[in-house]
């Protein structure tokens, strides 16, 4: 399919761009240090710097990291910068809190405070963070604590680092060019979800394209890359990452069950998905909002009320592969990356193991993986809808064509040129000739019903006046036919279509002694044209006028002219009314 290599060709592309990009811009990109806290800890709200000197209270490892507390403290130590530049900025991974107290303690027990809220910090394009200003930090400073009031999640804890230059973190430009290109490669599918829904009104294309759309908020602000573009409140970029996400999963539930054959899930796991699928955009949702009264337990309650969305789409999925959907096996591949990714993240954000943020990575273009093969999927089915509805056409045209055609000649038959009859009449069809063949009853009797089917067909090709765009030929039913004519000079055409057919017969019917002849009786409407009339009452003249053709020896036309005169006595009345 065009779509599908146009899709292939923009990807290669922009694999080729995001690699030449990419590599001369870390080549020059200088490293910054940046120095991470010695230790941590959580006492009680009401601890005073003071206290917190001794050593004692801390934990100088990664381990026993937590947030459900109403402060944590990070401890960090001018032995780590020694001999380089002072750090003047402290930065760590977006989310949610109620302050930050930064102490820079002089060795003369000199204190300098500084209180910053969420609202104070600028998030910048380096990674999924945000900075705040330190308080002066000098040569004499031995320590400096970051006291987080009401901290969401561990990371938050876990990936502060203060450092001398503002604007640097810990990503590098290929983590960012990645998150580029993964941006890139959601845009994409979205505009083929677009061109997709105009010819397939297909509610999972539509389902598809908001999940790719949550699926970019979540890259474009969990990835941080969003500050390149706009510089958006902490809050916002805090909240929208996990709600994105949260709201994209839960999509994706109703996506499959709406993507999935028809068959491919059973009564209770469709349902089962379907709950599912709203409770993780609106459970998860809203422990993604981070509000003061969910801080002490927010960041497990998201991370844990995702677990029912894994479980149930791996579930689901598994059943369908095992029913033999087609779709599954498109999904089963979209979906493994991002479910061995994101429950990686979800361990890394229960702190159950630490590690860079720059793993999430791995989750982003997990996304874009899943979203490319999901569209190829969704191509696929596309291609096997439009096969099944090729098919339900040819068939329907099969079926027309057996209702409205005589088997035996192939014209029209009667029941088609009942429907038709207005509209030819309005076309200017209105000479209405039916031929009869004489004494056909003994072709039957003397030469079989063979013979006499094949003299049928040979009368069909006579009056069929081929290719003529002014003669509709139709089978009544028997020997029976109707010629539709318009146009100029009528009455001469039926007659010689009339003459045409003992040749016509003769020719294609060898071993008949005698011609086969036709009667007709033609009613011409004329200027009497001017009101419609039903085709019974056609009919019913025509045979008046054929029987007359047949009672004075056969092998001829009476034709009837209609005039206003000859008009229904009902139509007159209306049109002397009208005048
Ligand atoms: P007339 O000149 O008065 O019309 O004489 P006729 O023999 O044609 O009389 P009539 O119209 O009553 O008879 C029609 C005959 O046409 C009767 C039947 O045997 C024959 N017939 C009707 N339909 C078919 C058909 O599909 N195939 C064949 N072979 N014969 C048919
Ligand atoms: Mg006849
Ligand atoms: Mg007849």
């Amino acid at each position: 399919m065009a779509f599908v290599r146009l899709l292939f060709r923009l990807g290669l592309v922009a694999v080729v761009l995001a690699l030449g990009v990419a590599r001369p811009a870390a080549a020059d990109d200088h490293v910054v240090p940046t120095f991470a806290p010695a230790c941590h800890a959580a006492p009680g709200a009401d601890a005073g710097v003071a206290a917190l000197r001794a050593r004692e209270a801390w934990i100088c490892d990664n381990t026993r990291w937590r947030s459900d507390v109403p402060a944590a403290w990070l401890r960090f130590e001018a032995e780590s910068w020694q001999g380089q530049k002072t750090p003047r900025y402290f930065f760590t991974r977006i989310a949610r809190f109620d302050a930050i107290t930064f102490h820079a303690v002089d060795a003369d027990g000199t204190i300098r405070s500084r209180r910053l809220t969420e609202a104070e910090g600028t998030p910048f394009a380096a990674g999924p963070v945000f900075q705040l200003p330190l308080p002066e930090v000098t040569a004499d400073t031995e320590l400096l604590f970051a006291q987080v009031e009401g901290p969401h999640s561990i990371p938050l804890l876990t990936e502060a680092r203060i450092t001398h230059d503002p604007g640097k973190a810990e990503w590098s430009q290929i983590d960012m060019m990645l998150l580029a290109f993964v941006t890139g490669m959601l845009v994409l599918p979205l505009l083929f979800d677009i061109s997709f829904f105009v010819v397939l009104r297909e509610r999972f294309v539509v389902l598809h394209a908001a999940m790719v759309s949550a699926m970019m908020v979540y890259v474009l602000t969990a990835g941080g890359l969003a500050s390149a573009f706009v510089t958006l409140p902490v809050t916002l970029m805090a909240v929208l990452a996990p709600l994105s996400w949260a709201v994209g999963a839960g999509i994706s539930a109703l996506f499959l069950v709406a993507f999935l054959e028809r068959g491919a899930q059973s009564r209770l796991m469709r349902r089962v998905t379907v709950a599912t699928g709203w409770f993780t955009m609106f459970v998860p949702g809203f422990f993604a909002l981070q509000l003061d009264a969910t801080q002490p337990f927010d960041d497990v309650a998201y991370f844990v009320t995702f677990l029912p969305a894994i479980a149930v789409i791996s579930a689901a999925v598994i059943e369908a592969v095992l029913r033999g959907s087609r779709s599954a096996r498109f999904i089963a591949l979209a979906w493994l990356p991002i479910i061995t990714a994101s429950v990686e993240r979800l361990l890394r954000g229960l702190g159950w193991h630490v590690g860079p943020s720059s793993l999430d990575q791995m989750l982003y273009v997990a996304v874009g993986i899943e979203v490319v093969v999901i569209s190829l999927a969704i191509a696929d089915r596309f291609l096997a809808l439009r096969r099944e509805r090729d098919a339900a056409l040819t068939e329907a045209r099969m079926l027309e064509q057996i209702s409205t055609r005589d088997s035996l000649t192939g014209l029209m038959n009667r029941r088609a040129i009942e429907a038709r009859f207005e509209e030819l009449l309005a076309q200017g069809f209105d000479t209405f000739a039916l031929v009869d063949l004489d004494r056909f009853k003994a072709i039957n009797d003397l030469h079989g019903h063979q013979v006499g089917d094949a003299a049928l067909v040979a009368c069909a090709s006579a009056i069929r006046a081929s290719g003529d765009r002014d003669a509709v030929a139709v089978r009544l039913g028997g020997e029976e036919f109707v010629v539709l004519l318009r146009g100029p000079r009528p009455l001469e055409r039926a007659e010689a279509l009339r003459q045409a057919i003992p040749m016509r017969i003769a020719k294609e019917v060898p071993g008949l002694d005698l011609p086969v002849t036709a009667s007709m009786g033609v009613v011409v409407m004329g200027d009497a044209g001017r009101h419609k009339m039903a085709f019974a009452e056609f009919y019913a003249r025509a045979d008046a006028l054929m029987y007359e053709a047949k009672a004075s020896g056969r092998n001829r036309l009476a034709y009837e002219r209609l005039t206003v005169f000859n008009e229904p006595p009902a139509a007159r009345a209306r049109r002397e009314e009208a005048a």
